[in-house]
């Protein structure tokens, strides 16, 4: 659920087998630049990557951390995906969140600061990563603070995908999923449609919509969002660190966006 970082043992300086993969991929994807600027500040990084992406459900955090994760080897961590986890295990937490969850709302904020507080105690913390759906809220935007300042991490860039909510609503409604926990590919019935109807084109399971994906759940999901983010955006713009960027279009042009932020921040001509 978790991932470890995936380069850890980069070289100092010359290339590794994992990092010259990426660069000939740069060349046979769609976005090319975009794929070779990935490559080039996977590069040149050393270990000091650390995101927040914030958006309204449905704007791409998710789709987006996931291609971070890949072309950077960012740790993706996503808060929803780890509740869900916990809501199919029975957990404890898993328990008190189910129903809030289905309903669209927000499980409280000491639950979900403890579980992100808890993976960055542990020995194997992330360095470099991608954070998806936490903070939602000032206080644990706070909390997130105290945390990162007792590990002695900085985050680099707080990047706001801005989208519209016909849009959110259009896309939620849209939105399937493969359950099987090893896969989870996702798919939209109009702009990612499987290749068979209903079935996994990876694994051949029957998908599913995600129940906080009905629209009426939608619309809370929206309510509490903007209940939350001027909180949260104005608390990172104050520490410099918020960025804003179209969430609309296609994919790798958001990517190619979220590159363009990474690679300001960090002051590099790529
Ligand atoms: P997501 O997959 O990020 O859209 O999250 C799905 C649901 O999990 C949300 O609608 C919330 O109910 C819950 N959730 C995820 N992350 C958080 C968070 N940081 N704080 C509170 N609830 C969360």
């Amino acid at each position: 659920m978790f991932p470890k970082p995936q380069d850890k043992h980069r070289e100092s300086w010359g290339f590794s087998i994992s990092t010259t993969l990426a660069a000939l991929q740069a060349f046979s994807d769609n976005n090319a630049i975009a794929t070779w600027r990935s490559f080039s500040i996977r590069r040149q990084s050393g270990d000091v990557m650390r995101l927040i992406l914030l958006g309204p459900p449905g704007s791409g955090k998710g789709t987006q951390a996931k291609l971070l994760c890949q072309r950077l080897g960012l740790c993706h961590f996503s808060t929803g995906d780890i509740l869900r986890e916990a809501v199919r295990n029975g957990t404890s937490a898993g328990c008190k969140a189910q129903t809030i969850m289905a309903a669209g709302q927000l499980v409280p904020d000491d639950i979900v600061n403890e579980i992100v507080a808890g993976r960055f105690r542990n020995h194997d913390r992330p360095e470099r990563f991608v954070m998806d759906g936490y903070p939602r809220t000032l206080a644990q935007a706070l909390a997130f603070d105290d945390v990162l300042k007792s590990q002695s991490l900085d985050l680099t860039a707080v990047v706001s995908l801005v989208l519209d909510d016909a849009e959110v609503v259009r896309r939620l409604g849209g939105r399937w999923s493969c359950p099987k926990p090893t896969c989870m590919a996702t798919y939209h019935m109009v702009t990612k449609p499987p290749k068979k109807p209903g079935i996994c084109d990876e694994c051949q399971t029957p998908l599913v919509q995600r129940e906080d994906d009905r629209e009426e759940t939608i619309r809370n999901r929206l309510a509490v969002f903007h209940g939350q983010n001027d909180g949260l955006a104005n608390h990172y713009r104050g520490q410099g660190l918020l960025r804003e960027i179209a969430g609309h279009g296609d994919i790798e042009d958001v990517y190619a966006k979220i590159i363009e932020v990474i690679a300001s921040k960090r002051g590099q001509d790529l």
